[in-house]
């Protein structure tokens, strides 16, 4: 089953640490959902015809800026053009000041079945640190109002890591997560990307550098707490209840083909990948323009064709970072040449103890899952 992406590229404010395409002025948001159905009524054959979607998302940016309004002409457009799923995941990415009950109404009104909410904390210092819109107050106040709206299935972002959030907090933050027993949770360590304010305070000296063993230790805590809370880690970032994996992230981890609509939207088809231009100025020219969309790569996607190097590499980043790990049949289907590289690559890393194999499944044993980007680059091609 496939599914569809919407990337709403708004936002009330700036965070700090984020590399995400937003932008900051509403201007151009009626205008930014008209184009987005243009595009995908002009895209509905990059899926397969007839096939169901399991999952449909709205990311961001800050999808709970739309008006319900919005939100509606979304749904029409998707039962239009596509098939849904009768159980199909439906998630809205909503940040804690937009959760007010009138807005909750609404979004029960609407298809949406599953909140994706950014808290990222619920200390008032990290939050400024953060440069959230949110305060700490309404971290706490949203998962019992959606919850009172009658949202059940709640996932909700926590980034660990900060120079601002000590070990009490994060403890605090996880004990909060835990007594409203969210069924879902991704966690990241903050990360300073090139570019972002965070990234220019640090340079500047205004703001502490990210302490990496500060966040390995917070990353161990969060694993053996979760776990005890009856959590499974499906994924590095990723914690659920059972029965709880999100369809939306899940597909991705496992090549089902997607359909990326909007400014710095990716899309994938089993054979190639295309991201949108990440500008809202450029989306919007290249769909006012008229071009049919499906003829408009350069103006508004580039494409790549995945090569069996690109197939390995991608399978081995994400395998390891899941649950299932990587499997050698797997990667044997790719040919002779990728099973040898990958087992003349694992083996030291099996020696060392920082990957497992079971039968013909390979994995990451908890020691090694914060290191898991830099033991995929070790087997790459
Ligand atoms: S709300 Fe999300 S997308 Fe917007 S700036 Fe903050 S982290 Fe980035």
């Amino acid at each position: 089953m496939a599914g569809i992406y919407f990337h709403i590229p708004f936002c009330k404010q700036a965070c700090h640490y984020c590399n995400f395409h937003f932008s900051t002025s509403l201007r151009y948001k009626e205008e930014m959902v008209r184009a987005m159905l243009c595009e995908l009524e002009a895209r509905q054959s990059y899926l397969l015809p007839d096939e169901p979607l399991s999952s449909i998302y709205f990311g961001g940016g800050t999808p709970s800026l739309l008006a319900e309004s919005d939100l509606m002409a979304f749904f029409e457009a998707i039962h239009r053009h596509f098939r849904l799923s009768p159980n199909a995941e439906i998630t809205l990415e909503a940040n804690p000041d937009d959760l007010k009950p009138e807005k909750l109404a609404a979004l029960r009104r609407s298809p949406v079945n599953r909140l994706s909410i950014g808290i990222q904390s619920f200390s008032e210092e990290d939050l400024r640190f953060f440069n959230r819109a949110h305060n700490a107050r309404e971290a706490r106040q949203c998962l019992s109002l959606a919850r009172d709206a009658g949202f059940e299935d709640l996932t909700i972002d926590l980034i660990y890591g900060s120079p601002t959030t000590d070990h009490t907090q994060w403890a605090e933050n996880l004990g909060i997560v835990l007594e409203h027993e969210v069924p879902h949770l991704s966690c990241y360590a903050l990360t300073v990307e090139p570019r972002t304010a965070l990234d220019h305070f640090i340079k500047k000296g205004k703001a502490p550098a990210v302490d990496e063993e500060q966040a390995a230790r917070q990353f161990d805590y969060l694993i053996s707490t979760t776990q005890a809370a009856g959590y499974e880690q499906y994924e590095i970032s990723n914690f659920a209840l059972p029965g709880r994996y999100a369809v939306h992230n899940s597909n991705y981890w496992t090549g089902v083909p997607y359909l990326g609509i909007g400014p710095s939207a990716h899309s994938f088809d089993g054979e190639s990948r295309q991201w949108n231009v990440a500008n809202n100025a450029k989306y919007l020219k290249a769909v006012r323009s008229g071009h049919p969309l499906d003829e408009a790569e350069g103006l508004l996607y580039e494409r790549e064709a995945l090569s069996a190097e690109d197939r390995y590499n991608e399978y081995v980043m994400t395998g390891l970072r899941t649950k299932w790990g990587v499997q050698l049949d797997k990667i044997s289907r790719l040919g002779p040449a990728f099973q040898q590289h990958f087992l003349r690559y694992a083996a030291p890393l099996i020696a060392a103890g920082k990957l497992e194999r079971q039968g013909d499944t390979f994995f990451l044993p908890p020691g090694s899952r914060f290191m898991a980007d830099g033991i995929a680059a070790e087997l790459f091609w």
